[in-house]
């Protein structure tokens, strides 16, 4: 299976993020993807190439225009008032405030963003275009004829919406490449998110459509960030209904309960006949994971991988999302891709 990988996703490394009452280092940290190349690397899994470089327009195919100026220009904004520091929102337009993005810099922080775990730093912007061409690099590929590819995206995506970053996600990598799969040609694409996170920017983006299918695996939104979407009642709306599956699982879920849900996620792919499979690969499922609390094993990747390939056989990407376990992650996304490729 090809990678595509960049080094210059270490250009993102943000020193803060709150978390349990104090403010730490990122879980998401550009160890996990060392981590992730090296085992690639170990176990000879395939050719490693460099990402393609591509315009912002496949990018405004999911984002709003005033969203992408927003990032580019957030750093050097936040720079000139603060310093050198991490970019940090500090309040939220919840109910009862008027969603109107203000003019400075700080309160845009608080109107694009929905958390305080997600700094911009001074190289997130090249990091963040870059893990974007990461994924499309892996469309470009599928395009050329292979049947699988991983791209190696960091940072991760599948929280952040058409206007909103938070959950480590700025640009949503695998809507990105999933929109250019339909704009190449593709009638219907499946997203499939196994990250333990809901992929609430995948959903809302897709929420109204039903040439892409959007199937997640995840911890119940009653327990587990992010919170407020994610819940199994949410199915899609107007033409997009029924085209949106959610498959909350509470803490503490081992492979028995897991199984019998991607089992049912992946018929509804079946079902879906797509044209192309984007897999939005979150490893944070592992017992291990230090801020999730699902109890899947090293060995279960390799049978999610497994599963995978058995039920659907069309061209496959996967994108690389969350998993924070850093000793582990290697071992655990190679084995969902390698599980993947043997079938
Ligand atoms: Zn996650």
């Amino acid at each position: 299976m090809i990678s595509v990988f960049s080094k210059d996703h270490r250009l993102h490394f943000g020193q803060h993020e709150l978390i349990d009452g104090r403010f730490v280092t990122p879980f998401e940290c550009p160890e996990r993807m060392e981590r992730i190349m090296q085992r690639i690397a170990e176990v000879k899994l395939g050719e490693v190439v460099e990402p393609l470089e591509f315009s912002l327009d496949p990018v405004a195919r999911v984002h709003a225009l005033e969203f992408i100026e927003f990032l580019r220009t957030a750093y050097s904004r936040w720079r000139q008032r603060h310093g050198d520091s991490d970019a940090l929102p500090i309040c939220w337009p919840s109910r009862t405030f008027r969603q109107k993005p203000p003019a400075e810099i700080d309160g845009e922080l608080s109107y694009y963003s929905f958390d305080a775990g997600t700094p911009i730093t001074a190289g997130t912007w090249r990091a963040i275009t870059v893990s974007v061409n990461v994924a499309l690099t892996g469309v470009d590929i599928l395009q050329g004829g292979q049947k699988s590819v991983f791209s190696a995206c960091r940072p991760p995506g599948h929280h952040a919406a058409s206007d909103i970053y938070g959950g480590y996600s700025f640009f949503n990598n695998a809507a990105v490449a999933a929109q250019a799969m339909v704009d190449g040609g593709a009638e219907r694409v499946a997203l499939l998110d196994v990250d333990y996170h809901h992929g609430n920017g995948s959903q809302s983006i897709f929420y109204d459509r039903a040439d892409v299918l959007y199937v997640s695996l995840h911890g119940d939104p009653q327990q587990e960030f992010p919170y407020f979407l994610g819940y199994a009642d949410e199915t899609g709306t107007g033409t997009g209904e029924g085209y949106n599956r959610n498959f909350p699982m509470p803490w503490g879920t081992q492979w028995e309960g897991y199984q019998e849900c991607l089992d049912r996620g992946l018929t509804l792919i079946q079902n879906f006949s797509p044209d192309a499979l984007v897999v939005s690969l979150g490893v944070d499922t592992y017992e291990k994971d230090p801020i999730s609390k699902f109890r899947l094993r090293s060995e279960d990747f390799l049978k999610i991988g497994s599963k995978i390939v058995q039920k659907i056989h069309c061209p496959c990407l996967f994108v690389m999302e969350g998993g924070y376990a850093v000793d582990e992650i290697g071992i655990n996304v190679v084995n969902l891709l390698t599980g993947f490729l043997n079938g």
